[in-house]
């Protein structure tokens, strides 16, 4: 949907997909698990073994929205 728009993480080395950004989440699937992650997650890719870090965007604008309170 346009107006719900995915961002692919992938890995910076390999290009393997690690997971998708979603409405300011990170949503990771790892065989019959899926996490919903917020923040910053760091990430071993599953086929190089590269560090990749990751920070969603949505805590940056709760962050804002509270400093103006
Ligand atoms: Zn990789």
């Amino acid at each position: 949907m346009a107006d719900n728009p995915e961002r692919s993480w992938r890995c910076r080395r390999c290009g393997a997909l690690l997971g998708v950004e979603r409405a300011g989440k990170l949503h990771l699937k790892y065989k019959a698990a899926q996490y919903l992650v917020e923040g910053s997650v760091t990430a071993v890719c599953h086929r190089c073994n590269e560090l990749s870090v990751m920070a969603t965007t949505r805590t940056l604008q709760d962050q804002d929205a509270r400093s103006e309170m």
